[in-house]
Order: C-alpha cells, then sequence, then structure tokens
C-alpha cells in the first residue's frame, strides 16, 4: 500500500484523515444526498465501502434492523469475491480468519449396505490456476464488520443509520437534481422526507424499492426449504473439518461446510430428510428435528452438538426481475435511472452453490464505479444503463445454474454409481468449478467492453472476464507481488501495458512511444479525461511490464509518465513498472501474452479486462476512452 503521500501519516494507514468540514460528534444527517442506499447487507455495505472514499459524494445508507449483524446467513467467499476483497484491502485479514476450502468430499450410500454411507469422492475444490486467492468460508456477519471499518475509517466517516425503514419513493420526471423523494421512518415513529440523486435498493428478498419502482420478482418463488444450523459439535465423522456433500439412501441430503476457527461447522439438511410428519409444517420444524436429521442421514457415524449459535428454515425460490433500474426497456433511450436495485433484491437462489453474498456483492461492485464516474462528472448518466443491462444477465446464469444444482442434490442417489463411475452431482460440481468460483462472469462487448479483434495479443486475458493476476517483480524494489493487486477498488481504470521485442528503454517504438504519446499529444485519453490539480493517474493509471530481466533495467532510464509526480509535495511514484518474475512460470507465459508484439491491456474499475489493444494502437485508445468519459 502507498501512505506519506501528502506528508507523514502518522498510525495506521488505513484510517484515512477526515475529509474537510467533517465533524464530531456528526452533523444532522443531509436531507438532500447524492446516493441513498437501503439496507446493510453485503450489496449495500459493498457499495458504501467504495462510496464513502469519496467526501465530494454525498452519501447515506439506512439500514431498518436496529444494529449490524452478529451471525447468520451466507458463509461462503468465492475466489472471484477474494480477489474483490484484495481489492478493498482486506483479503489478508479474511486469508486469516476463515475456513480454506481446499477439497470437497463426496458421500453416497455404500452399495454394500445402503442404508451407511460412505465417502466416494474427494476431490481438490478449486482447480489450480483458477484464482490466486482461494475459496474460503467466513460468517456473512464478519464481512460485515470489515466493510463497517473500512467505512468508518474512510474520509467521511460514513455509519449506516440502524432502526431507519425506508416506506417509499417518488420518481420526479425531468431534470430536477435530486428527482428521488424518498419517505423514512426512524425508531418505528419519526418520518423524514428525503430528496436524493439516485437510490439504491440493497433491501433483500422481500425488497421494497422493487415494488415503489414496480419491478418484480419472476420464476419459480416457492422454493425448497433447506434447515440451516451452525453448530459446535463432537462426532466420529472422519470429514468434520471437510466441505462434504452427502447423499443418502433414504433419509435425503446434507451439506457440511466446516467454518472458521476449527471447531464451528454449519449443515445444510434437505427438508426432505425430515421424517414425513415433521415436513407438515416447516415452522414448527425445531433445532433438535434438524440435528436427528443429520443424524439420520450420516449413518453408521453420529454427531453429538453441544452447541448451536445460529440455526435456520431457509426457503427461497429460483427469481430474478426483468431489470434492475426503474426504466422501462422500451425507455432506454428517453429515460435516465435514477433507481436502482441490487442483491437477493432482484435475484433469489438456493444457498446450495454459496452465491448468495457473492452475487450480491458483486452487483454493487459493478455500479458503485459508475455512479462514482456519474457524479463527479467523469462520465455521462447513460453509462448507469449498463449496470442493469450487465448484471441482470450474470442473474439469469446464477439461477439457472442453482436450479439444475438444487435438482441434482435434492435426487435420489443413482443406483450403484459408487461402484459403476462418479455420481452425478460430483461430476456436475466439477464441471462447474469456474462458475462456483465466481469467474465465469463475461460482460458482453459495449462501449465499456471491447470486441476480441486484438484478443491474440493477449489469450489469458478474456476481454469481458476479470483481469486475471500474475506473478510479476516490481522494477523498483524488487517486490514479488501479483499484478492484479494493483488493483484497487478506487473507481480508477488502468491500463497495462506490456512490452514486446527490442529496446524495452527505447523512446521510439512500442512503451516509450505509448508514454511519449499519452504524456504529450492533445488526444492522449490522460490529458483528455484527467481534470486539472489532480494525480496525473488519478483517473486513468497506466502501468508497463517488461519481459527484461529487472536487474538489467535502469528505472530512470524509464519513460518520465511511468514515474509520476503525485501529491502535495510531488512526490514520484515508483510502483508502475513490473517485469516477469523468473522464479515463476512467467506472466507472458501464463497468460499467452505476444512476447514480439506485446500489447495494452484495459482494465475497468471493477477489475474486468474492457479491451486489449496493439501497443501502437494510440489513437484506438484514446478513441475507446471517448466512448465513456467526458472531456475536461
Ligand atoms: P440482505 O443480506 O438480505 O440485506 C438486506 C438488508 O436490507 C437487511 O439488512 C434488511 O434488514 C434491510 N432492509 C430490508 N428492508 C428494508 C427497509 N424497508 N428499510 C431499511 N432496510 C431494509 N445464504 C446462504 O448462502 N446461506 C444461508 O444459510 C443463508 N441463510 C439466510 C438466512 C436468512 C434469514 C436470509 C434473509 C438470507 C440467507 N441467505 C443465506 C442469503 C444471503 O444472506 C443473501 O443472499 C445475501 O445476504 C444477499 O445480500 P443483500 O445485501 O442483497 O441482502
Amino acid at each position: 500500500m502507498q501512505i506519506h503521500l501528502n506528508g507523514f501519516h502518522e498510525g495506521d494507514p488505513d484510517v484515512y484523515e477526515p475529509a474537510e468540514g467533517y465533524e464530531e460528534p456528526r452533523k444532522e444527517q443531509p436531507s438532500e444526498v447524492d446516493v441513498l442506499i437501503i439496507g446493510t447487507g453485503p450489496a449495500g455495505l459493498t457499495l458504501a465501502a467504495q462510496l464513502a472514499a469519496h467526501p465530494d459524494i454525498t452519501t447515506r445508507i439506512v439500514e431498518r434492523k436496529p444494529g449490524p449483524m452478529k451471525k447468520g446467513q451466507a458463509d461462503g467467499i468465492s475466489c472471484r469475491s477474494m480477489e474483490m476483497f484484495q481489492a478493498f484491502g482486506i483479503g489478508e485479514k479474511i486469508m486469516r480468519e476463515a475456513y480454506w476450502v481446499n477439497e470437497t468430499n463426496f458421500w453416497n450410500p455404500d452399495p454394500k449396505k445402503p442404508s451407511k454411507i460412505h465417502r466416494t469422492g474427494r476431490i481438490q475444490d478449486v482447480e489450480d490456476g483458477l484464482s490466486e486467492m482461494p475459496h474460503v468460508i467466513l460468517n456473512q456477519a464478519r464481512v460485515h464488520d470489515l466493510y463497517l471499518e473500512i467505512m468508518a475509517n474512510s474520509p467521511t466517516r460514513l455509519e449506516p443509520e440502524y432502526s431507519c425503514k425506508f416506506t417509499g419513493l417518488t420518481v420526479a420526471e425531468g431534470d430536477e437534481d435530486y428527482p428521488v423523494t424518498v419517505t423514512l421512518k426512524h425508531d418505528g415513529s419519526r418520518n423524514e422526507t428525503v430528496r436524493a440523486r439516485y437510490v439504491v435498493g440493497c433491501d433483500g428478498a422481500g425488497s421494497a424499492v422493487r415494488g415503489s419502482i414496480g419491478r418484480e420478482l419472476r420464476g419459480d418463488r416457492s422454493g425448497q426449504a433447506w434447515g440451516v444450523m451452525d453448530v459446535l459439535a463432537v462426532t466420529d465423522f472422519p470429514d468434520y473439518r471437510m466441505k462434504s456433500l452427502i447423499k443418502s439412501e433414504n433419509e435425503g441430503s446434507i451439506i457440511f461446510i466446516p467454518r472458521e476457527g476449527g471447531h464451528l461447522v454449519r449443515i445444510y439438511i434437505e427438508m426432505d430428510a425430515l421424517a414425513e410428519d415433521q415436513k407438515v409444517s416447516i415452522k414448527d420444524v425445531g433445532l433438535q428435528k434438524l440435528v436427528d436429521a443429520t443424524n439420520r442421514v450420516l449413518y453408521p457415524y453420529s454427531i453429538d452438538v453441544k452447541e448451536a449459535p445460529w440455526w435456520s428454515i431457509y426457503e427461497v425460490g429460483h427469481s430474478v426481475t426483468d431489470k434492475f433500474d426503474d426504466v422501462p426497456a422500451e425507455k432506454s433511450d428517453t429515460k435516465l435511472p435514477r433507481v436502482f436495485i441490487a442483491g437477493d433484491a432482484c435475484h433469489t437462489h438456493s444457498a446450495k452453490a454459496g452465491q448468495g453474498m457473492n452475487v450480491s456483492m458483486g452487483d454493487t461492485f459493478n455500479l458503485g464505479w459508475k455512479l462514482i464516474a456519474v457524479l463527479q462528472g467523469r462520465s455521462a448518466p447513460e453509462l448507469l444503463h449498463s449496470y442493469s443491462a450487465e448484471r441482470q444477465q450474470v442473474a439469469v446464469d446464477l439461477v439457472e445454474f442453482d436450479h439444475e444444482w438444487s435438482r441434482i442434490i435434492a435426487a435420489p442417489p443413482e443406483a450403484g454409481t459408487a461402484l459403476e463411475g462418479t455420481p452425478v452431482f460430483q461430476r456436475y460440481f466439477i464441471e462447474h468449478g469456474r462458475f462456483t468460483a465466481g469467474l465465469s462472469v463475461k460482460y458482453q462487448p459495449s462501449n465499456l467492453t471491447g470486441a476480441p479483434d486484438w484478443q491474440h495479443l493477449a489469450t489469458g486475458f478474456e476481454i469481458g472476464t476479470r483481469f486475471h493476476s500474475a506473478p510479476v517483480i516490481r522494477l523498483a524494489d524488487a517486490k514479488p507481488m501479483q499484478l492484479g493487486h494493483t488493483l484497487e477498488a478506487d473507481g480508477r481504470w488502468r491500463v497495462y501495458a506490456f512490452a514486446g521485442a527490442g529496446d524495452p528503454t527505447s523512446q521510439q517504438v512500442g512503451i516509450g512511444a505509448l508514454c511519449a504519446f499519452l504524456d504529450t499529444s492533445p488526444t492522449s485519453p490522460l490529458r483528455k479525461f484527467t481534470p486539472e490539480g489532480v494525480d496525473p493517474d488519478a483517473v486513468i493509471d497506466v502501468r508497463a511490464v517488461f519481459h527484461t530481466y529487472h536487474r538489467d533495467l535502469n528505472v530512470s532510464a524509464m519513460p518520465g509518465l511511468l514515474l509520476p509526480k503525485k501529491g502535495k509535495l510531488k512526490l514520484t511514484d515508483y510502483e508502475k513498472m513490473y517485469c516477469v518474475d523468473r522464479r515463476t512460470s512467467d506472466i507472458y507465459s501464463m497468460r499467452g501474452i505476444d512476447r514480439d508484439r506485446g500489447c495494452i491491456v484495459i482494465v475497468r474499475p471493477d477489475q474486468h479486462v474492457a479491451n486489449i489493444l496493439p501497443l501502437d494502437a494510440h489513437e484506438e485508445l484514446s478513441a475507446f476512452f471517448s466512448g465513456f468519459l467526458l472531456p475536461v
């Protein structure tokens, strides 16, 4: 991380100086805001944590519950979400605290005595090389805590307002500054009216914001019910500390998910695992019935539950709203979105694929940088149409996957599979590893995502998918690191220039020529889109990667653009240049980068690859940014 840019910073580098004008105790909340977020689940907090870094954007976040979540709900964190957490600066903390899902085990009826279960498979959970980050399990409440910490330490010191319920909204037609009028109820009694430029409904599956813009969840809303319990227990089941998918002969299925800390385990129990008389009303199902059902599935093993800090009956259907904003499809050309919905408010699915928290955070990671760009005047508000266009398709894919996965898990075990081959649920799990890791999301070509014309210059950075990190050595201090970890959740665009053949210090060709263009040409996107008075990398952050051995490159011979002067003191930023790490398979080989021609890889603020261009495609680079950035 970079600190001391504007002078020596004492103490914890994660705690930012409060913004000018911030007062403790906090002044009354403003009645006119840029963004009003409803709900402090993973979707709302992912958005709030991004906006909190910007004192020029007025944000409020309200929550009807009296305080932060303490336990329960989701716990699966995909590799993709871990990559995003790394960008928020909390990846290492989560890795330390969480359970790592390294292997997944499969249990089925033993063909010799089908009333008993036996292990039929044991597989690596995440394929090698899929991501530098692990698949982990951590209570949703802890994820919330870490986001709340980011917000509290940010320049705006943003805090949620609890016991504050959204009760309705209206959107004025026309060009009003604050077109959305929202009514809130504090502490069950005091009403407040807030005017907002944008409202984001992150208010969960029963979303009132969704209702207020006339959208509805469509699909199979009845769903299946699963019991879920977090337990501290003693057992002779040998895979207590392994994620296990277990199917019994006649007693249904359970999923075992070890949790953080070495002792806690989450168990999902298919409600069919309950005896017939217990299924009459799931509301009557108590903890003991879930424990009994678990013991029936686990036979010949058993589990003695000592404590169950949280349990619930979780029933959801598979449904998606047709759009994630308030603009009817037929009015997309004439009307701008003002109200958005995200997370469970626009898609519901089972907990079995562990996607609830992940996809919800993915929604607002996509929306956050777009709202920031529009509110800071860097992009036209039309950019905001792309949120629904990109994320609705992700939700449709998720719901389809989850439908099939739920069906496979609930289906009776296939006769004789343990002897004759890999059971269907094990095969399906393996085949969809990329999906459950959150890595199959691919945004379609648009003004934000280029066509694959130059994909062959870097085949491993697939346009539209998330930037797949790889190891490099930072030139100035020889630090081995992940290139992807230079992508921070700060709303900036990144341009990675990969050197081709030839002298890496030449000013006439390759990276030298690109830097000269970016530095001096009137059509340079840096000159066109970076406002006066801010750091040169504030909007577009240019970095370079060389396939030269780092000890053979002289930092001071490199272009000035890659050693920019920044901050109040105009200090040099030495962290823009990287070389291949010779000790590992190098980034050029790992990501299929053309060593002779090199290339430019443009990466969006949400870490997705936006485009790939030849190193000398200077005007095309400029034209690409002109597609969505406004000249200063
Ligand atoms: P949520 O996390 O639902 O957050 C919405 C927030 O909005 C809530 O805090 C809510 O209080 C607040 N809110 C709602 N209405 C208003 C209003 N009118 N005004 C102000 N605030 C409002 N997933 C799993 O993977 N495994 C599980 O076992 C599991 N169990 C769950 C159990 C329950 C009871 C619930 C509700 C969800 C569970 N989930 C589980 C789903 C998972 O938690 C969600 O997919 C994930 O939290 C979605 O995040 P979100 O931010 O979209 O919505």
